[in-house]
């Protein structure tokens, strides 16, 4: 991964904070991201779509390398929907144990497994308001699984997203219904997707949570947080 050398100079910045909007500065964290990190993608290891929908309720509260491992042993030992929908339960909790919430992860998986299987023939649905009621997806998953499996308009607030589009302006708010809104309405819809995957590059490797080396960053002459650093 390359870093961005930045080097900013204060008459360039004052010109590209007047005049403009929101969905400039959008298009343009968009295409900065896109030139910084070329391959966006999700960082969860999956083949299929139900996988991607275990694998993300696996991921809550658990790093993406440990679902990444247990998943590999579950779905080797359930290859479909079907076969991990007729599971016994003390055998999947056993597999996803070490990703926490043992209990409450194995039900959820079960049962939006059984459903899945019994009222949408294994397919997984390309919505998110339906996606929404399947036991364990919220509307991180649901927007995850539209942009990933079928490429819909789809803004996946996690963690990177919301803390990342509040340092730079694009977003004031730490609640991932409301940064989602803010984020639809200014970036382009067939960018957002992708844009979320890169705030998660980002936020591992430069913008990183308590300690963003802002020196580095690409987006440094855009960003508000970066921008009140230097008026200090
Ligand atoms: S300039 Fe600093 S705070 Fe702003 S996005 Fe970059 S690393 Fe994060």
């Amino acid at each position: 991964m390359r870093l961005y050398k930045y080097k900013y100079n204060a008459s360039a910045i004052i010109e590209k904070a007047e005049g403009m909007d929101l969905k400039e500065k959008a298009a343009l964290v968009v295409s900065r991201l896109e030139n910084e990190y070329p391959v966006a993608q999700c960082t969860l290891s999956y083949e299929d779509a139900w996988q991607l929908m275990v694998s993300v309720r696996l991921a809550a509260q658990c790093t993406d390398a440990r679902v990444d491992k247990v998943t590999e042993v579950l779905y080797n030992r359930y290859p479909t929907a079907e076969r991990l929908s007729e599971a016994a339960y003390d055998d999947v909790f056993e597999i996803v144990k070490p990703c926490g919430l043992g209990a409450s992860k194995t039900r959820d998986i079960l049962a939006s497994m059984k459903k899945l299987c019994s009222e949408y023939g294994g397919i997984v649905p390309d919505d998110i308001d339906t996606l929404l009621t399947f036991p364990g997806v919220g509307r991180k998953s649901a927007n995850l699984i539209v942009g990933d499996i079928y490429g819909k308009p789809a803004i996946v607030c996690d963690t990177h997203c919301i803390r990342i589009s509040n340092l730079i302006g694009l977003a004031d708010s730490d609640k991932p219904d409301v940064v989602e809104k803010q984020l639809r309405k200014i970036v382009e819809p067939d960018k957002g997707n992708d844009l979320c995957h890169r705030f998660v590059l980002h936020g591992r490797a430069v913008c990183i949570a308590r300690r963003p080396q802002c020196q580095n960053c690409c987006l440094n002459d855009l960003c508000d947080h970066a921008q009140a650093v230097r008026n200090a």
